[in-house]
């Protein structure tokens, strides 16, 4: 498994004569060192998951009300401190500081709102009434339980917002975490941890173990009861086949290619600000962002010379400048991918109608949002995830063609529709392929606390956000209590032909069609009560 990046590096502890592993926390905007901070070893990663087992008993049994209660402190901490965490993210992951406010703390606030308001109603045991005549002395519940310690491996591109919705999902159903957060933003993580424990939650119920890729497979190998998992496709792949090696459960939230698809009536003034929007808020690196755009004919030219005309108003530069609307990359390596793919698209005969260029003068992390025409099928930068600030645009000639285009990939994240005509929107959105399809609108689905986040095909498996998001951390038991606990059950051993002729009527009884058969029925199976003898 991989356990290097850019942002690791290996110092002798001259003391210990042994190798401390750590990692580097960057401002992408101008390579400034922000902070070293070690790895956690495998030991130590083994040894917060024990004592996080162990603080989980203790805070499953205090009441959900009261972590409710820690959760409502949690959200007035972070508001009081939304400048400083914003700029913080800033700092560490590049985006414009008024992203940070609105895509990560915003989003925090909101989902803690959520959890404030659900967590008690859904930790609820829930009655079970049976239909079946047989079960009816019975009451069943299904009880939520916490599947005990989770493990969350996270991004860099939401630093906060990913796994802090994820976390507090955990820590609400009663669950301990131990978070592993990227190398690239450690210390918004660990701003994070100090929040939640100012609030009041116990040292070992949430932990932060600082590290790279293979901090993050000591903790998929160490003994939690799930792990949840967000970043690119093959690192989840490589964790799914581990979870599968030891049945371990694990949510999957990846990678995605999402397309944009602007019918011939749409308000190419709105859809191009969306796609533009769409395609750079966080220089492109956002799982949602809009990364194919498919636009009718009829409005090819006009749409294509809106967006470049406001890609080009846009202003790009450290995100901390109030007037920055896109900001660095995260590093070097995620650029070059995005040049390579913007090279072999010109290669195959794509035309880059503004940007294509980095633009070293601001840093070194910087890339011109970029727009192309005349992109095909063929090219990567339309089959594969790109994660940097471009806007591939393809005509398309009718609905069924913009249907099966938004459907030929690999990934099944979210999708978009422009239309004046809702309904043509929807039905077009229910033959999409994705976890979430939005009708005149692009990401903002990742700021409703209520909707269900996840994809489909390779975007990954099981939904974060919501009650799906709460659900993923609790285990259903069913519990059931028989009424009648001195009477003998019918269906138990006194088998023989009278017994068979009498659970034959009571099957009639229930399904035959017609009363007659069914009345027959009953009266034959009336005899099973007398039978029961053993
Ligand atoms: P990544 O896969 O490189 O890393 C994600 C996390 O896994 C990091 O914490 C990393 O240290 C850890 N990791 C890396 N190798 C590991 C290994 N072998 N074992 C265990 N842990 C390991 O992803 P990234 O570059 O940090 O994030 C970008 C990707 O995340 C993009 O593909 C993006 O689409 C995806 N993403 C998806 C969503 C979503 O909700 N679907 C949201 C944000 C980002």
């Amino acid at each position: 498994m991989s356990s290097s990046s850019p942002h690791t590096v290996s110092r002798m502890a001259t003391d210990l004569q042994v190798a401390v592993r750590k990692v580097a926390s960057i401002n992408p905007a101008t390579g400034e060192l922000l902070r070293e901070v070690d790895c956690a070893s495998e030991t130590d990663v083994q040894q917060a998951v024990t004592r996080a087992r162990s603080a989980q008993i203790q805070w499953f049994a205090v009441d959900v009300g009261a972590r409710v209660e820690i959760l409502r402190h949690f959200q007035h901490t972070l508001h009081a401190r939304k400048s400083e965490v914003a700029r913080l993210i800033t700092r560490e992951a590049g985006k414009p500081y008024v992203e940070a406010l609105l895509t990560e703390v915003l989003v925090v606030l909101d989902a803690a709102r959520f959890l404030i308001e659900n967590a008690r109603n859904f930790m609820r045991d829930q009655p079970t009434p049976h239909g079946g005549l047989a079960m009816k002395t019975k009451v069943g519940r299904i009880v939520r339980e916490p599947r005990g310690v989770i493990g969350i491996l996270s991004p860099w591109n939401y630093p906060l917002s990913i796994p802090a919705v994820e976390t507090l999902a955990a820590l609400v159903t009663g669950n301990a975490v131990v978070l592993k957060p990227s190398e690239c933003t450690s210390l918004i993580a660990l701003e994070f941890e100090s929040m939640l424990r100012a609030a009041g939650t116990p040292e070992a119920v949430f932990q932060v173990v600082v590290g790279d890729g293979a901090t993050g497979a000591a903790l998929l190998e160490s003994d939690i009861d799930k792990l949840v998992f967000t970043g690119s496709v093959p690192t989840g792949r490589r964790i799914a086949q581990a979870c599968a090696a030891r049945l371990l459960p694990v949510l999957l939230e990846l990678g995605g290619k999402d397309p944009m698809l602007v019918l011939d009536d749409a308000d190419v003034d709105v859809a191009s600000s969306a796609a533009v929007w769409g395609a750079f808020v966080n220089a492109g690196q956002a799982c949602l962002s809009v990364e194919r755009c498919y636009v009718h004919r009829s409005l090819y030219a006009r749409f294509l010379e809106a967006c470049v005309e406001k890609t080009r108003k846009l202003r790009v530069g450290n995100g901390l400048d109030a007037e920055t609307d896109i900001g660095p990359m995260i590093h070097e390596r995620q650029l070059r991918i995005v040049e390579n793919q913007v090279e072999q698209a010109k290669a195959l005969g794509a035309r880059v109608l503004t940007g294509g260029s980095r633009l070293p003068e601001l840093g070194p992390n910087f890339y011109a949002p970029t727009v192309l025409a005349d992109v095909t099928p063929q090219m990567q930068i339309m089959q594969q995830e790109t994660f940097g600030p471009v806007l591939p645009i393809a005509p398309f000639d009718n609905d069924a063609q913009a249907i099966r285009l938004a459907n030929d990939s690999e990934f099944g994240l979210a999708a978009s529709v422009w239309t004046r005509n809702s309904a043509r929107g929807e039905a077009i959105a229910r033959k999409i392929n994705a976890g979430t399809v939005m009708v005149n609108d692009v990401i903002s689905c990742f700021g409703i606390s209520e909707a269900p986040h996840g994809g489909i095909k390779a975007s990954g498996i099981g939904r974060a956000h919501g009650l799906h998001g709460m659900q993923e951390m609790v285990r259903l038991k069913y519990l059931d209590v028989d009424r009648l606990p001195r009477v003998k059950k019918l269906w138990w051993y006194g088998y023989g032909e009278s017994f068979t002729r009498h659970m034959e009527g009571f099957v009639d009884f229930q399904f035959a069609r017609g009363m007659g058969r069914r009345v027959t029925g009953a009266l034959r199976s009336i005899g099973a009560l007398r039978d029961k003898k053993r």
